[in-house]
Order: C-alpha cells, then sequence, then structure tokens
C-alpha cells in the first residue's frame, strides 16, 4: 500500500473526527458567512504528482476552496429553488459515502430494498396511488427525462413501433404540449432524440403561468387523433402557478395522450392542507417528477421519478445483455429502470430525514416556508420601490422594481454584495424580475426580517 494511504487507513479514525468537526464549525457559521459570492475564476491547478494525505488535502480545501464557496444550505439562500440538508439526511449522506452501496441489483446486498422502502413512502407522502412505481436518480432533469422516455416508449406501442429497438427515427415527428414548461423539459427532448422543436407551448390563462385547458384541448383536437405528449406543470418556478391536473387528465377520455407531470417542487403543496387543492389529480398522470434535493431538504443529487408504465420503463432502461444481473422478471432490479448503471445508493438521506421527521415534519417545513413566503410578500408589497409581480401562491415571491425593472439585475448583484442573501433574477412577463423562493428547512421569521430590511435599504 502506498505510505500516504496506510498513514490515512491508520488514522481513519482521527480524520473522520476532524472532518466532522470541520463541517461542524461550517455549519455553525453558516448564518453568519456571506451567503453568496460574487465568483471569482479559478484557473486548474496542476495534477498533484505526491499528495499531501487527507490531512493535507483537508487543509488545502479549506484555504483554496471553501471561502469561495456559497451558504446555500442556509436560511437567507433563496435563489432558484434550493432547499438545505435535514441533521438526519446530512447523517444519511455521510453513511451512503461510508457505506458505499451500488444498488444496480440485489444480488449482493439489501440496498435495493432500501429504495424501494423510501419510494413507497414517497409515494405515500405526494399522496400517488399504488399504481404509481418509482426509481431514485440524480435530480428532476433526469426525472423529467425518465418520464418523457417512457412517454415516447409509449407513443410507439401505440403505433406498433418497439422505440427502444429501432429507435426514435422509426417513431417519426411528436408533438409534445405543454403551458409552461421548465427549461429542463426542452433538454430532455433534446437528450431523448425527440428535439426541441417537438415542443408546442399552449397559450396560458390570461395573467397567469397555468396552461388555458381550451386552448390545450383545441391544440389536441388538431391533432386528429395522433397521440401526443403533453407534459402539465405542478409548480412554475417564477409565480408557483399550477395547471389544472384533473382537468387535464380528464382530456384523455377524449384524446389519446401521455401525461407527464413535473411537480419538481410544488408535489410539496400536498403536504399543506390549505394547498393540497393545488395538485389534485398528480396521481392520474402517467409519469411525476418530484426534486429531493429541493423540498424535502436532502443533499444533492436526489429526485423521485414515478411512473403506471413500469414495463415500458423497463423496456427503455434495460441493461439486459449482463446475464449476471438477473432477468427483467416483473420487479425488475434498478439496473433495469434507471438511465445509470451504477449509481449512489441516493435512497438513503432521504430514507433518515423521512425516518427522522416523518410526514408531520416534513409538513411543519413546507407550512412554514410558505407562510415566510406570504410574509415577504406583504413585506414587499409594503414598500413603495418594489411591485409584486404576481400574487404569493406557494413558496415564492416574484418582484421587481417598481420605477425601474430594468435595473433588476443590478438589485441582484447588491444584493450579493450584501452577503445578507441570495436572489435569483428572472424575466417574467417581459419584465426583469427576482425571485424569493423559500424551501429551506432552517429559515425563520427573523430571516424574512432580516431580507425585507435589506430590500428597503437597498432601494432606489
Ligand atoms: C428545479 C426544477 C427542475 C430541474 O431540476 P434539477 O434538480 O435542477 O435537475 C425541473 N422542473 C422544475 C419545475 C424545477 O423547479
Amino acid at each position: 500500500m502506498h505510505p500516504l494511504l496506510d498513514d490515512d487507513l491508520a488514522r481513519l479514525p482521527e480524520l473522520l473526527d476532524e472532518t466532522r468537526a470541520y463541517a461542524v464549525r461550517l455549519l455553525a457559521g453558516l448564518s453568519d458567512r456571506p451567503v453568496a459570492r460574487t465568483p471569482v475564476r479559478r484557473a486548474p491547478a496542476p495534477l498533484p504528482v505526491e499528495g499531501v494525505g487527507a490531512k493535507g488535502a483537508t487543509e488545502a480545501f479549506a484555504e483554496r476552496w471553501e471561502p469561495g464557496f456559497a451558504a446555500s444550505p442556509g436560511p437567507r439562500y433563496l435563489g432558484f429553488v434550493t432547499g438545505g440538508a435535514t441533521p438526519a439526511s446530512l447523517a444519511g449522506d455521510w453513511l451512503t459515502g461510508a457505506l458505499d452501496q451500488n444498488p444496480t441489483s440485489g444480488i449482493d446486498s439489501t440496498a435495493p430494498d432500501l429504495e424501494r422502502e423510501t419510494v413507497a413512502w414517497l409515494r405515500e407522502l405526494f399522496g400517488l396511488p399504488p399504481e404509481h412505481e418509482g426509481t431514485l436518480v440524480s435530480g428532476a432533469t433526469m426525472s423529467n427525462a425518465a418520464g418523457l422516455a417512457i412517454a415516447r416508449e409509449w407513443l410507439g406501442e401505440r403505433n406498433g413501433i418497439p422505440v427502444a429497438e429501432q429507435g426514435v427515427a422509426a417513431l417519426g415527428p411528436v408533438t409534445v404540449l405543454s403551458g409552461s414548461p421548465h427549461s429542463s423539459v426542452g433538454k430532455a427532448l433534446s437528450l431523448l432524440g425527440l428535439g426541441r422543436s417537438a415542443m408546442r407551448r399552449v397559450d396560458l390563462l390570461p395573467g397567469r403561468e397555468a396552461v388555458d385547458v381550451a386552448r390545450l384541448e383545441e391544440a389536441l383536437e388538431e391533432l386528429g387523433g395522433r397521440p401526443a405528449i403533453v407534459v402539465a406543470n405542478a409548480g412554475t418556478v417564477n409565480t408557483v402557478d399550477f395547471d389544472d391536473l384533473r382537468a387535464i387528465a380528464a382530456l384523455r377520455e377524449r384524446y389519446p395522450f401521455w401525461l407527464h407531470v413535473d411537480a419538481a417542487f410544488g408535489a410539496f403543496a400536498a403536504l399543506s392542507p390549505d394547498h393540497a387543492h393545488l395538485v389534485d389529480g398528480l396521481g392520474e398522470a402517467d409519469s411525476v417528477c418530484v426534486d429531493l434535493h429541493k423540498w424535502l431538504n436532502v443533499p444533492y443529487s436526489s429526485a423521485v421519478q414515478f411512473t403506471r408504465r413500469r414495463d415500458l420503463q423497463a423496456r427503455i432502461f434495460a441493461n439486459s445483455a449482463a446475464a449476471y444481473l438477473g432477468p427483467l422478471g416483473d420487479d425488475p432490479e434498478p439496473v433495469h429502470l434507471t438511465p445509470e448503471n451504477s449509481r449512489r445508493l441516493h435512497a438513503v438521506p432521504a430514507w433518515f430525514t423521512l425516518a427522522a421527521y416523518g410526514r408531520e415534519g416534513h409538513a411543519e417545513i413546507v407550512r412554514r416556508d410558505i407562510a415566510l413566503a406570504a410574509l415577504l410578500g406583504e413585506r414587499i408589497a409594503a414598500l413603495p420601490a418594489y411591485r409584486l409581480l404576481a400574487p404569493v401562491r406557494l413558496n415564492v415571491v416574484c418582484f421587481t422594481l417598481a420605477d425601474a425593472p430594468e435595473r433588476a439585475g443590478e438589485l441582484v448583484g447588491a444584493i450579493i454584495e450584501s452577503g445578507e442573501a441570495f436572489l435569483t433574477p428572472t424575466v417574467y412577463d417581459g419584465i426583469p424580475a427576482l425571485r424569493a423562493a423559500f424551501s429551506n428547512w432552517r429559515t425563520t421569521e427573523a430571516d424574512v426580517e432580516r431580507v425585507a430590511k435589506l430590500l428597503e435599504r437597498l432601494a432606489p
């Protein structure tokens, strides 16, 4: 064994204790360190030829990299839709690395069953019916891609074409209909060979990001019976609007289409009694995408993908040439269901946080974040320098500068500079704007007041 490895092996308990202490220091300072950084590009250093051992590597990391990192797991990082990591999920994440399981198949361990249990818990959490079977992937983009791959296979089935065997060219042009699809849907269409231009945007309801279901019906009618894919959106990123999932699902009685629902963070509305109606009908979808590294507050990278047509999913992702991985059967091993073969046991952090806090604990996070978004919305509405661009429907506040929306980007820069908070710039309905998204388990009213004060101070 190389002497540095040999030393580290002998010192493993101390090394892990030191790493733990370092992580504890970082997390203890999370509320005080600058929330975001104006990035300064760093050129890659040459590959170390002689290493420095784990302790030396930690020191080098602490000096060279960590100071430039954002406090993204902290309470006032309100950019994108981010979420942090609950204590239990972090513990689970560390153990995932320590145990280093590959949940590809169950021939050597029960790891795939842990994943199955976790998926069953998540299905219940979001109120999906048992016909929805799921797998864990690395993020909502992969979940959307997997759901749309199954949709593609279904289109083939309708036309007697096994797309997984013959390729997407055999399928001919495909129509995808959606009102306000997330950018990752275009990426998935590109990846799947369907092409970004397969997407036809359907008109929205006036002043909303939700699709106009009557216009969707017209678009389906125009297809003259040709099967299509509909991507419904349950929680848009700018204004957290929701398509009427029940009304869309009901259209399947008259038109053939696959219903994929992107509920990356919107699915968590099911945990708030006052908002659960927003995801009414989610269970009727053919495939559903939900992110876990956002509102479940587990570390990156984690999302779940549900579908009613596991048989089609297995046709796409089957790794069937590898005989040692076993036959597909009725309950295929994960390797036959996911884009990856080998992968991290993503389920552990999600399992830990659900085991630790249960449905009630996670419902509290969701309800609190929703209330905090409403509170910031009220504070901003009361500041004359700002203007809300949409009602605060769930957990995002979308607003701009009342008299100078074109300076929204500058304001984001000033917010970053302050070190107090992080919000992301956006363009909503052609207007440059900002978004404050609440999805972190740590955020409190005091944080909202701090952000409101900051906005007041930075107002032009
Ligand atoms: C975040 C998000 C995605 C993409 O998720 P990643 O985890 O970044 O891959 C897709 N759809 C919606 C609605 C999202 O909010």
